[in-house]
């Protein structure tokens, strides 16, 4: 049994947006002790507690490429479109996205209380 030399602190990822919180394990492109994950974008990883295979990762959330924000995966706090944006900044730049994201986010607006799964 090794013991790495500085064991990292414990962290927290919280959604800047919804307040999610959870711990993370790892934070970056490719988890370690996985074989082939190489991720697109950077983000805040914990493994998988409801699966014993130990290359499962959970994408928490990544940082806003934008304001830097940290937000959660979840599709009311961020869009990943090439970059991770915040829900704020795709609202500030809504014209620099294709129409395609546009409709997509006006027709989330109108049925957010929907629960579709
Ligand atoms: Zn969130
Ligand atoms: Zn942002």
């Amino acid at each position: 049994m090794e013991h790495p030399a500085s064991e990292p602190p414990q962290n927290t990822f919280t959604c800047q947006l919804c307040d999610l919180s959870s711990p993370f394990t790892y934070y970056g492109q490719k988890p370690p002790n996985t074989r082939a994950i190489v991720l697109l974008e950077e983000c805040f990883l914990t493994k998988d507690p409801f699966s014993p295979d130990k290359e499962k990762f959970l994408v928490l959330g990544s940082e806003c490429s934008l304001c830097r924000k940290r937000v959660c995966v979840g599709s009311d706090c961020s869009l990943f479109y090439t970059k991770r944006f915040c829900l704020q900044c795709v609202d500030q730049n809504l014209e620099q996205f294709p129409r395609q994201i546009q409709a997509e986010l006006a027709k989330k607006k109108q049925s957010s209380r929907a629960a579709v799964s």
